[in-house]
């Protein structure tokens, strides 16, 4: 979802963008006026999250999958990496660097199905290793990270897709954030990064297309080429809506108390029960099941016929699963509490 106050805007302006009698759609990337825009969303992105001097800003299409092959391509100098395995975002990433080097597990969690983050307090990690790789919230399971794993000093590189920007964190922590603009931002298509400009590499295997180069994009702005203007303008309006929201700390009160209520739901209901376990819970995305596939499916059916879309969970592991983005509001977090007793009750439970 996107916030509708900015979706109005948008449309507002559709046709003629600030007085230049032009649509953003119709702005030359090379026009001055086009380099405000990418000048003006990462700065606001820099308010919002107090980014610090020496990180940089890079927007990058390919969305989060292209990601999974920038980060090892770019990072792995030394040829080796420690990849969290928390879900199948990460797992993904891991399948995915392992054709540029050597991929260290340095803790699992699919024996249990993923049914909590990994304890990582025993990690071992290579003294040559680039980086430690994170995806801080699994979409599909349903996990978050509430406290960072000890890399004990080694570059933490964390996919932040599905809960960029839906409460404050602190940049400083990381050597690079990266997130697929599509859940909490704008339109998809388009990744925001956030590195640190002594990890960006500045020499790069000679194979290597010059878009996927980090570097490419640091040096230029994000405008070597023709960037996704239209994904990165709407970008800014939804950035500038969170700050004038009252920013990360306020998102996150708005956004826990949407999943307390579906999750308190969950706790006393005798039907419908979370997977995962309390202390590792998505405050995003919270999948949930009847224990029965076929009632699964019913649930999706009847939720839809009254208006709640998109409760199917991800092909990959069934179920169900209510994603509760920035831009849900709280009353689409009760209406679903309410549609869910109702079913409840109406099958007896
Ligand atoms: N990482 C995470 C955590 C995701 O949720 C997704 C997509 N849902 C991706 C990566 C892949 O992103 P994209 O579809 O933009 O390639």
């Amino acid at each position: 979802m996107m916030p509708e106050p900015v979706l109005e805007e948008i449309r507002d302006e559709v046709m003629n963008w600030n007085g230049s009698g032009m649509s953003v759609m119709e702005l030359s990337h090379r026009s001055p006026i086009f380099r405000t825009i990418v000048e003006d969303a990462e700065s606001a992105l820099r308010e919002l999250m107090s980014i610090p001097n020496e990180y940089k800003v890079l927007f990058i299409q390919g969305g989060g999958t292209l990601q999974f092959a920038m980060v090892p391509w770019n990072l792995m100098k030394n040829g080796r990496a420690v990849y969290i395995d928390s879900g199948i975002w990460s797992k993904k990433a891991a399948d995915e660097a392992r054709k540029y080097g050597e991929v260290i597990i340095g803790a699992s969690e699919a024996a249990s199905n993923y049914i909590r983050i990994p304890d990582c307090s025993k990690m071992e990690i290579p003294s040559d290793a680039d980086y430690v790789y994170i995806c801080e919230n699994e979409t599909i399971n349903g996990l978050t990270w509430r406290e960072l794993p000890d890399t004990k000093g080694h570059p933490l590189v964390s996919d932040q897709s599905s809960m960029f920007l839906s409460e404050p964190r602190d940049v400083s922590k990381y050597a690079m954030i990266y997130a697929g603009v599509q859940k909490n931002v704008g339109p998809s298509g388009m990744v925001i990064a956030i590195m640190r400009e002594d990890f960006i590499p500045k020499e790069v295997d000679p194979k290597m297309p010059v878009y996927l180069s980090y570097d490419t994009h640091a040096k230029t702005g994000s405008g070597y080429n023709t960037p996704n203007g239209w994904s990165i303008y709407c970008c800014g309006k939804v950035i500038h809506h969170l700050i004038k929201t009252g920013g990360l700390a306020a998102a996150a009160e708005r956004n826990a108390e949407k999943a307390k209520i579906v999750y308190d739901f969950l706790e006393s209901s005798k039907l419908f029960k979370s997977p995962v376990e309390p202390e590792s819970r998505s405050v995003m995305n919270i999948p949930f099941v009847t224990g029965s596939k076929d009632l699964d499916a019913e649930v999706g059916a009847a939720a839809e016929r009254a208006g709640l879309i998109g409760l199917k969970g991800h092909p990959s592991v069934g179920g169900l699963r209510a994603s509760l983005y920035n831009a849900m509001p709280k009353e689409g977090a009760v209406a679903l509490v309410d549609f869910l007793h109702s079913f409840e009750k109406e099958h007896g439970k």
